[in-house]
């Protein structure tokens, strides 16, 4: 092994593996169970739209064909749903992809990334390849802590991550946390607001961040179709950015990066808003039982604005997840962000939502003895 040590860039030995939620064919496999619901990965347990799945069927009778690069279709359909000029706008393998972008088109070596502690993955992997500085700034309360991330800027910062709502807490930054951070960003800095979890919230502080774009701010914005479009597997999200910024992104964007099946469903996706209001209703009455339930157990919890919920089991989370996982249930451990005795829960439909509870009754007795 250390013949090739040598050959490796320092950034990429530094590198360290996703860790992402545990596969449900795994789970089967190990625990011989069947019936697995996975609550891991913030997916929806909805399912795409209807209108999405027609699109993919019909689109896979076409991938002898590259897809379509500019990705027109959905740029339009885009365009409209946000009411944006189409040159501000770039599709991504996920927003992951436009994250890397972002890395690979503005971030030099020894430039600053900052981000809060514990950060979203794939800020600090795109940091660490680029070889910038990470400036991590812990958070306060499970919350950004926007006064001491301002403190922490300087003139080499070169990209802000702000999280909102913020995985794996749930906690939103408010318009006026993001109008302060804005209004003390250095001028060779650029602010992203990563909004995975955009359609779910309903707080009404919740920042208009396209505004933003629309004045001109050295500003990103990023959603997906993982999340509430449910299209996770296709890995297809998107950017919205000035668009003298935007042209950069469009240089180191991969030729054919997004394939024609992801950009069919996520043309279809848009014209089914009735798809988005069925999720929002679900994860909200989610969220509601999961708060009683966390109530009667005695177990803090942060308030979400996303699809999951954060909370303080009191035990320790890795043999809780062990005994989440024997009764077929999947969840995030908090060790990974820092927090031994938390877990992360995303919503699933009411029967799940109810077996994660029987489970978690039974499981907690079990994993408090093995600590
Ligand atoms: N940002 C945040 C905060 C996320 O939680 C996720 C999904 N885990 C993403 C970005 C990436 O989503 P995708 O690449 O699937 O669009």
């Amino acid at each position: 092994m250390s013949d090739y040590q040598g050959l490796i860039r320092p950034e990429v030995a530094g590198l360290r593996p996703y860790s992402p939620g545990k596969p449900i064919e795994e789970v089967e496999r190990e625990f011989g169970l069947k019936d697995i619901i996975k609550l891991a990965s913030n997916e929806n347990p909805l399912g795409p739209s209807p209108a999405a799945l027609a699109a993919m069927q019909e689109a896979v009778t076409q991938t002898r064909l590259y897809p379509d690069n500019e990705c027109y279709h959905l740029r339009r359909a885009l365009a409209r749903h946000l009411e944006m000029p189409e040159d501000t706008l770039i599709v991504g393998r996920g927003s992951d992809e436009v994250i890397h972008m972002l890395g690979l088109a503005f971030v030099r070596p020894g430039e600053e990334v900052m981000m809060c502690q514990p950060p979203f993955t794939l800020y600090e992997f795109t940091a660490q390849l680029m070889g910038a500085v990470q400036v991590r700034v812990p958070q306060r309360d499970f919350r950004h802590d926007l006064p001491a991330m301002i403190g922490r800027l300087s003139e080499r910062t070169k990209l802000v991550f702000l999280s909102n709502p913020n995985n794996p807490t749930g906690a939103m930054i408010t318009r006026a946390e993001v109008a302060a951070m804005l209004a003390a960003l250095p001028p060779q800095a650029i602010l992203v607001l990563d909004e995975a979890y955009y359609e779910y919230v309903d707080d009404p502080e919740f920042p208009t961040s396209l505004d933003y774009v629309r004045e001109g701010k050295r500003v990103v914005v990023l959603r997906t179709f993982s999340k509430i479009y449910a299209l996770a597997g296709l890995r297809i999200g998107y950017g919205i950015a000035p668009a003298d910024m935007m042209r950069f992104l469009h240089q180191v964007r991969e030729p054919f990066n997004v394939s024609s099946v992801a950009q069919a469903a996520a043309v279809a996706s848009l014209g089914d808003p009735d798809q988005v209001v069925r999720s929002r209703e679900l994860n909200r009455h989610g969220l509601r039982y999961l708060y009683r339930e966390f109530e009667r157990l005695g177990l803090p919890y942060v308030p979400s604005q996303a699809n999951f919920v954060y909370v303080d089991t009191r035990v320790p989370c890795r043999p809780l997840f062990i005994e989440l996982l024997k009764r077929g249930v999947i969840v995030r451990t908090g060790d990974i962000f820092g927090h031994p005795t938390h877990i992360r829960v995303t919503t699933g439909t009411g029967e799940e939502n109810q077996r994660f509870i029987t489970a978690l009754e039974e499981a907690l007795p079990i994993a408090a003895e093995s600590a």
